[in-house]
């Protein structure tokens, strides 16, 4: 059977978990890190880096580096979000001719679902190897106030990186499931999510196993990075107070700043001061500068208490809209690395009236919930019957520009609902159905789907015609919408590409491509090995050459000088096919067969090391003349 895993595709980082013998496990990645930074990057040699890699060359290549393309996906190019996120980001966005949003590396542009391909690509290939099969399905979360496109945007990024998506799941309802809530008992909680880059807060109420999301609030500029940067303000204005010089025009040193501002502000988690040490951070003529300062946990804890503070609207915000007391709250569930400060601890304990839940890591409790919703799936995982529901109503829009529901907010998916609606003209033979998303009783003010035209209704006075719509909302809460004359009996196939999304040819040509890279890679790697290989076997032969080839006979000798020559030229050649590495070492050991026999011929005589160094070298220099001549 199919291994089916769970990921948390996060904005900062990702992670990946999967049912074993009935419990959640984390799987980690190539490098053995439990979480995956969520960012690729493109370097000037036509290289392609995901997670920790990428996030460590980063300050040298920021324009190129793509991080935080969670808050791009499914949005379009002059949505508020992007617009916001443009002053933000170091590389560059563009439209796209529909409105879509394009990031632009060098002369390609690329859409946020290829670029999220890439990192789901990196942890299914981890997955795999952690899982010793290539047989991996997957489950993939989104924040609860994703709407249809960016869930479908998610779904195509899982496709174009060659994963068979079976769900989407919302992150809330994962972690809830994680803590094994709603087992039979009726609750409501309070997820709270702060991240790197956003916070959430969800409300939920679990009852029967019908996990039902009440109300979601945030702010999705607001996360740990604004931690980072008031701590790196604090060592730019220390350090211009003492050496007169400001940090902010280096880009190197601020990079560096925010690094350790970074390292400083997770380490006060644990210990209540933390020194920060920067050394030749920068230097004037007197020389160079160093920083070196001590940062307690009370220091940090006011630099940063107005951004702690600005959590709490949103959570007022999400219980009014959910309707509930703040004392019927029966649980707190803290998600995302920021909420390890035990600040944020307390302030969601002083503000809920009780203690969050900490018994689960919160950078791991959505993706381990995810991989138990596959164990459910899956039979593997019994008692949980897991029901998620749509976040936002669903409609048409309708004569004059209302907009009409067909399904309403926090129905329980799956689900199929067919609604009649007319003409507004006599003899009236087309229709353009516009699905629209959202609370608003304008269609304009909500968010646009999709549109398609029916055509081909019998002419008829206004009002009699009868056009069935169905609306069909899957598993995965992704919908589907057709139409339906109801007179002429013949239903029209009307296929509904979300208008965010990409089209099945571009998702086919994305996973075209990603599945080149995944070969080119391979291919790669196969030729590292190879390389290896043959590099070992020289070694040995150079040396027991060098001891021995004196009892080589002339002609047997110059086979074997030729054997190693070949072999030091393809070490040293830059792009070598696989065929001529595995020649080489294949000749190289059959001609090191010549020096044993000579050796087993002679078992008294013992080693006469030369200048071996000088011997090599000349040998080497020999070949790589002969490469020359012969290019
Ligand atoms: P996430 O998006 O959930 O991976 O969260 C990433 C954010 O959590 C980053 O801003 C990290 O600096 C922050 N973080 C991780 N560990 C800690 C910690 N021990 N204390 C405070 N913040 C942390």
């Amino acid at each position: 059977m199919k291994k089916l895993i769970g990921i948390d595709l996060g904005t900062t980082n990702s992670c990946v978990a999967v049912v074993e013998g009935g419990s959640s496990q984390i799987i980690p990645n190539n490098v053995g890190g439990r979480t995956t930074p969520s960012i690729v990057a493109f370097t000037d040699k036509n290289e392609r880096l995901v997670g920790q890699i990428a996030k460590r060359q980063a300050i040298t290549n920021a324009a190129n580096t793509i991080y935080a393309v969670k808050r791009l996906i499914g949005r379009k190019y002059d949505s508020p979000e992007v617009t916001r996120a443009r002053d933000h980001l170091p590389y560059q966005l563009v439209p796209a001719d529909n409105g879509d949003v394009r990031i632009k590396i060098f002369d390609r542009l690329y859409s946020p679902q290829e670029i999220s391909a890439m990192i789901l690509q990196y942890l299914k290939k981890c997955a795999e190897e952690y899982l010793g099969t290539s047989e991996v399905d997957a489950i993939i979360t989104t924040p609860a106030y994703f709407d249809d496109s960016q869930r479908q945007a998610t779904k195509d990024a899982g496709e174009i990186a060659g994963l068979n998506v079976k769900r989407i799941i919302n992150e809330p309802t994962a972690a809830a499931l994680a803590y094994g809530l709603g087992k039979g008992k009726n609750e409501k909680i309070a997820v709270y999510d702060l991240g790197g880059g956003t916070f959430d807060i969800s409300i939920l109420e679990i009852s029967d196993g019908v996990f039902e999301v009440l109300s979601t609030c945030g702010d999705s500029f607001l996360g740990g990075e604004d931690f980072d940067r008031r701590v790196s303000d604090w060592i730019v204005q220390e350090f211009l107070d003492e050496t007169g010089i400001d940090l902010r025009n280096d880009i190197l040193a601020l990079q560096r700043l925010k690094e350790a501002a970074e390292k400083a502000k997770c380490e006060l988690s644990s210990v209540t001061e933390t020194s920060i040490s920067l050394p030749f951070i920068a230097a004037d003529e007197t020389g160079p500068k160093h920083f070196d300062r001590v940062l307690t946990r009370p220091q940090l804890e006011e630099m940063v208490n107005e951004l702690v503070e600005g959590t709490l609207e949103p959570c007022e915000k999400a219980l009014y809209d959910a309707k509930i007391a703040i004392g019927d709250i029966d649980k707190i569930i803290l998600v995302g690395g920021q909420t390890r400060m035990p600040k944020i601890r307390a302030m969601a304990a002083q503000f809920f009236g009780k203690p969050p839940s900490s018994d689960i890591n919160p950078d791991e409790v959505v993706a381990l919930g995810a991989a138990l919703q596959g164990g459910v799936l899956q039979g593997d995982v019994k008692d949980i019957v897991l029901l998620d529901v749509i976040p936002l109503s669903l409609g048409v829009e309708t004569h004059g520009g209302l907009f009409t529901k067909v399904i309403d907010r926090n129905s329980t998916i799956p689900l199929k609902k067919t609604l009649a609606f007319t003409t507004v003209a006599d003899n009236q033979t087309t229709v353009e159905v516009h699905v629209c998303q959202g609370e608003r009783e304008l269609a304009e003010h909500n968010r646009s789907l999709a549109r398609f035209e029916l055509i081909g209704i019998l002419p008829a006075p206004r009002g009699i015609p009868q056009i069935d719509v169905t609306f069909e909302v899957d598993s995965n809460g992704i919908l589907h919408v057709s139409a339906r004359d109801q007179k002429s009996g013949k239903a029209q196939e009307i296929k509904v590409t979300p208008s965010s999304g990409l089209s099945p040819q571009e998702i086919q040509r994305m996973k075209q491509e990603a599945q080149l890279f995944y070969e080119k890679d391979k291919e790669v790697k196969e030729k590292r090995m190879s390389l290896n290989r043959l590099d070992g076997l020289l070694k040995n032969v150079q040396r027991s050459f060098a001891e021995y080839g004196y009892l080589l006979p002339p002609e047997k000798t110059n086979d074997v000088k030729e054997s190693i020559a070949n072999s030091l030229k393809i070490m040293r050649l830059v792009d070598v096919p696989l065929d001529d590495i595995d020649q080489a070492y294949l000749d190289l050991e059959r001609k090191s067969m010549l020096i044993t026999a000579a050796m087993m011929e002679n078992p008294t005589v013992s080693s006469q090391m030369g200048d071996t160094q000088t011997q090599m070298e000349q040998l080497l220099a020999d070949a790589m003349d002969e490469h020359e001549d012969t290019e």
